[in-house]
Parts: structure tokens; C-alpha cells; sequence
């Protein structure tokens, strides 16, 4: 357990959220922002909900001035399968918080089961405001329709592939299919979309984007790159110094096992890293 801890390291930030704005802090000297996630899903507990609303407060009045207040939390986290409305009580107390400092919340988007009922509970809260925003994953194929309609509606948007195992009938499962939707919804974001960011560690998508902003002209001001801490560090500096705005996600917290498992099955070279460092390499 202790060697999986020390493992996790790679992808986590530390324990503690003190130990994620000291990232948070390093990443802005870099001139990158953050995105503090507290690592947690499937709670079931209105009190374990309650902690973990309270704990996401507590972080976005720790971080310093000079430091993006941003953070990413999971609907399921805030006890969304309890009961909808105490989960939408709960998240919206955190968007109010956010609010007093300037923030900004991102609801991150979980397994199919979630998808409905996050994008319904975005909804309800963008009523109230306006520092939130919402994640769609490019392997599904209502994906195209919720980007149109999040077009209209000028919702602000994350595109990603989506980290989850979804059956054929709902997703797209070869990688060309999930790069061709991905190119599809993230072209209409930059073009017509509320300050998109476009999470991908793909450098074959990241040099499209990249052509098409030349091509169409988009202001480098209008959306930003966004990877996950840990995973190709020297392209975040990179697409900084030429000119892109980029956000790095900084995972932070106990609850570690489950993204960890996410990051290790989505890229065998994720796996070589664990395996190299248990053979000591
Ligand atoms: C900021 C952020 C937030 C996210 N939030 C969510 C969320 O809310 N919900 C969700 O379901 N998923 C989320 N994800 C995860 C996402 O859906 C994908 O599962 C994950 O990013 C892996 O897909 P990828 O596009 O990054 O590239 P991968 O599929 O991991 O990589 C594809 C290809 O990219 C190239 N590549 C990758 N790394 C390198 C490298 N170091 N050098 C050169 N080429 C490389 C390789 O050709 C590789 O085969 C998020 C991802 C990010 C970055």
C-alpha cells in the first residue's frame, strides 16, 4: 500500500490541500493556472457529502491572491445519488463561496449513469450563476448536440475524450472515432463557444487545435489547454511560452485509488511508469 501511495504521487498532488496550493503556487511562477479537484466519487453519506462541500470552501478560501480560485468537484461527491436536491443545496453553498473570492467551479463529468442528471443539475445552478461550468466527453455521441446546445446557451465548456468504459451503444469506441467527434465539438467551441478548454494530453489533437485557431483566427484569449498534473509537465510550459493559455488539473486528497486506476488504464505508458518504478528503474 505504501509503494501504490508513493506511486499515486506522480498523479496526486499530496494528501492534504495545503499541499495542492503549494502546486497551485509553483504552477502560477510557471505562469499556469490550476484546477484544485478533491479527490473523491460515489458518496453516499449526506454527512460525508457535507464534509466533502465544506472541504472544497475551506480550499478556495486557502488559496492565495495571485492564485486562480478554480476548482473541479464530482456531482457524485456531493451526494447526487442521495437525493438531487440536497446534492444541488450543497453545490450550490460551494458556487456561493466561490463567488466571494472570484472563483470558478467545474462540474466534472462522471459515467454514463451521470450524464443526464449532471447536465440537468448545470442547468438548475446556471440560473443562479455564473461561475460555473461543465465537462462533455467526445466518445459519446450525444456529445455534438450538448456542445450545440451548450453554444447556444453560452455555457463554458470542457471537451475531453472521457475516462470511463462505455458500451457501444452510447459511445464511440475506436480511438480515430473519439479524435474525429473530439475535432468536430472542439471546433465549434472555438469558433462559437464561451471560453472552451481543451483537455487532451493527445499531441496529434493538440497540433489540430493548434492549426485550427491559426486558420481561424482565434484570440489565444478565448480558451485555454488544460492537462492533468503529472503528465507531460514540458508541454505545459511550452504552450505558455507560446502564447496559450493552460490549466493544469491538481488532484489532491486520500481518495486517490479510483483516479489513479483511470490514469493507469487509459495509457499503457501510465503503466510502464508504475511498473519501472517497482523494478526500482
Ligand atoms: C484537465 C482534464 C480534465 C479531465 N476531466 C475529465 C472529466 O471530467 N471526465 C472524464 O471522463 N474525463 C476527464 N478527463 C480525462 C479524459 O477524458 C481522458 O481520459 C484523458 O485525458 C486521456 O485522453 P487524452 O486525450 O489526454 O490522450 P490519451 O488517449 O491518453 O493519449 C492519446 C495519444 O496522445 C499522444 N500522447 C499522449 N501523451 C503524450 C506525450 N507525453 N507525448 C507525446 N504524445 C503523447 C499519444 O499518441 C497517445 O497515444 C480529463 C482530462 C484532462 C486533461
Amino acid at each position: 500500500m505504501k509503494a501504490l501511495t508513493f506511486l499515486a504521487r506522480r498523479f496526486v498532488a499530496g494528501e492534504t490541500a495545503e499541499s495542492a496550493v503549494e502546486v497551485g503556487k509553483a504552477l502560477k511562477a510557471k505562469g499556469i493556472d490550476a484546477t484544485f479537484d478533491l479527490l473523491g466519487e460515489d458518496v453516499l453519506d449526506r454527512e460525508a457529502a457535507r464534509r466533502s462541500a465544506e472541504a472544497n470552501k475551506a480550499l478556495l478560501r486557502l488559496v492565495p491572491e495571485g492564485v486562480e480560485r478554480n476548482i473541479s468537484i464530482k456531482l457524485s461527491m456531493m451526494g447526487f445519488a442521495i437525493s438531487e436536491d440536497f446534492c444541488l443545496e450543497l453545490t450550490s453553498s460551494i458556487l456561493a463561496e466561490a463567488k466571494k473570492v472570484k472563483g470558478f467551479v467545474r462540474l466534472d463529468m462522471e459515467g454514463s449513469k451521470h450524464t443526464e442528471g449532471t447536465i440537468r443539475a448545470f442547468h438548475t445552478l446556471r440560473k443562479d450563476f455564473d461561475n460555473v461550468g461543465i465537462v462533455l466527453q467526445a466518445y459519446l455521441h450525444r456529445t455534438e448536440d450538448d456542445v450545440k446546445e451548450a453554444v447556444k446557451r453560452g455555457d463554458r465548456v470542457r471537451i475531453c475524450k472521457g475516462a470511463y468504459k462505455e458500451p457501444a451503444t452510447i459511445a464511440f469506441q475506436s480511438m480515430d472515432e473519439i479524435r474525429a467527434n473530439y475535432m468536430k465539438c472542439a471546433s465549434l467551441l472555438l469558433t462559437k463557444g464561451n471560453y472552451p478548454a481543451i483537455a487532451t494530453h493527445d499531441e496529434g489533437l493538440v497540433q489540430k487545435v493548434l492549426a485550427f485557431v491559426a486558420k481561424e483566427k482565434v484570440a489565444a484569449s478565448k480558451y485555454e489547454f488544460q492537462m492533468l498534473y503529472g503528465l507531460r509537465p514540458a508541454r505545459w510550459e511550452e504552450l505558455v511560452a507560446a502564447g496559450h493559455n493552460m490549466r493544469v488539473y491538481v488532484p489532491y486528497g486520500t481518495h486517490w485509488f479510483p483516479y489513479f486506476s483511470r490514469r493507469l488504464r487509459e495509457r499503457k505508458e501510465n503503466i510502464f511508469f508504475v511498473l519501472r518504478s517497482l523494478v526500482g528503474g
